[in-house]
């Protein structure tokens, strides 16, 4: 070594030249390292959207209204979805999404922008971010922006990146669309402070039901630190909601408005995604989860996605997706818990696994004859609520409607619900369902479409 470093030196001219030929190596490596690197705005959204469609958690719902009528800004938050892009399976996943880099410090397995992984990397900087949205916004191309990240230096450098796009297309550009921000796992609290000023929503992906999967697959990542911004954004949004509690009635107090406007932090709450399939949990654990997370955290939306393969992934993942209706089988059962007074462990069947074949609703009631008819007129809310095929709205409609006359099978019928099948497991005056109602609306049904095609015969209309 001693003899190879002497004879570099002597071929150098000496330490000192030896040091300065090592430093325009190392430049000239860098050039070459940029160089290739170099990538247009264009480039790098094809990367970086493409990057970003494997996260299902960005629906622009329940956001403030905003709008720039008074002309003191552009764009508004009213009206639904932004942009839509497809995973490879079909499915259309997503509203508004851009990465800002899918350069990644971690190596979750499942994620195609794992440090390990050999995808092509880009990272955009913010003025780029700030200038791509609003350009799109003024072409009427999206509403808004759902920004995620890799992680790059840390956790709190990457948060301070995705605030400062929030913080400039709101402060500078007064761009009153909607604003979606990933919260970067372990990200300081001031930070998620901040990103609630600007931000309508935040999310932070819980990623994987159990706390074991998520060591096995996302090594680097915490679950208790997760739990722990979400139990900050959840704070934060309490506090807000206090303030402006306080705000509206020093307002109606003073008989005018308050001096001091009070910015609600991130009105429209947080939510989060789980990957369905990725490791073996059954829909129980999934459920139960969701459940505790809607409970602990006030959270406004589970989203689930159904693990699909990436390319290059590690052997430690199933090498086929999980089917998407067991996806839609888990938001039809998470709609079950939050709206219809549902628990989880009544979803399930004794697999823990929801039927793929039927909803979770009828599933139940298919399971719970002794339940069955309900008597539309006497039945209490929660009982009509959990009649497949009555909804929300056709159970209020129906509440209403009794309290003035006695419902009858006409009245079932105008409620736009679908009324074979409410029938089956409702009793009216002039109403009661055949023992076997039910088990038959899960008999295919026969279609025109069965029989098969038959040629006809070109010269049979001309014969004598
Ligand atoms: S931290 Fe996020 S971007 Fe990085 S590997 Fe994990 S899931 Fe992918």
């Amino acid at each position: 070594m001693d003899a190879l470093a002497s004879f570099i030196e002597s071929w150098s001219g000496g330490p000192l030249r030896l040091n300065l030929l090592l430093r325009v190596c190392q430049y000239f490596c860098h050039a070459v390292y940029n160089h290739s690197m170099a990538k247009t705005t264009l480039d790098k959204l094809i990367i970086l959207a493409d990057a970003a469609k494997y996260d299902a958690s960005c629906a622009s719902s329940g956001g403030a209204r905003r709008d720039s009528r008074d002309q003191k800004g552009i764009g508004s938050s009213g009206g639904m979805g932004i942009c839509h892009s497809y995973a490879p399976d079909g499915r259309c996943i997503s509203l508004l999404k851009l990465l800002l880099t899918n350069w990644c410090t971690f190596d979750c397995l499942y994620c195609v922008n794992r440090q390990s992984s050999n995808v092509e990397r880009a990272r955009f900087t913010v003025e780029e971010v700030v200038n791509l949205t609003l350009d799109f916004y003024k072409r009427n191309v999206i509403e808004g922006l759902f920004l995620s990240s890799g992680i790059i230096q840390t956790p709190d450098y990457t948060m301070e990146q995705l605030i400062e796009v929030a913080r400039q297309l709101r402060e500078e550009d007064h761009f009153r669309g909607y604003i979606h921000l990933k919260t970067i796992p372990n990200a300081s609290a001031d930070l998620i402070a901040r990103a609630g000023l600007h931000a309508d929503r935040l999310s932070i992906n819980v990623e994987l039901p159990t706390e074991e999967a998520l060591i096995r697959l996302a090594p680097e990542k915490d679950a208790a630190a997760i739990a722990l911004s979400m139990e900050r954004i959840r704070r934060q949004s309490d506090e807000s909601r206090e303030d402006q509690k306080a705000e509206r009635k020093i307002k109606v107090m003073a008989g005018g408005k308050p001096k001091r406007k009070v910015a609600q932090f991130a009105p429209a709450g947080q939510s989060t995604q789980m990957i369905i399939g990725a490791d073996d949990s059954s829909d129980r654990s999934i459920l139960t989860k969701s459940a505790a997370l809607y409970r602990n955290f006030r959270l406004r939306r589970v989203y689930y996605s159904a693990f699909s393969p990436i390319p290059h992934a590690s052997a430690a993942l199933p090498s086929v997706g999980a089917p998407l209706m067991r996806e839609h089988r888990l938001y039809q059962a998470d709609w079950l818990l939050r709206f219809y007074g549902f628990e989880e462990q009544e979803l399930v069947t004794d697999n823990g696994m929801l039927s793929l074949a039927v909803d979770p609703k009828m599933a139940w009631a298919l399971a719970h004859p002794e339940y069955f008819p309900v008597d539309i007129n006497r039945a209490a809310k929660e009982m009509l609520l959990r009649v497949p095929g009555l909804g929300v709205q056709s159970v209020t409609r129906l509440l209403a409607a009794r309290r003035v006359r006695r419902m009858r099978k006409a009245d079932v019928e105008r409620l736009g619900a679908p009324t074979q099948k409410v029938l089956a497991f409702v009793q009216l005056p002039d109403h009661r369902p055949a023992q076997d109602a039910a088990q038959r609306l899960l008999l295919p049904v026969p279609s025109a479409r069965n029989t098969s095609p038959q040629q006809g015969d070109l010269f049979q209309a001309s014969a004598p």
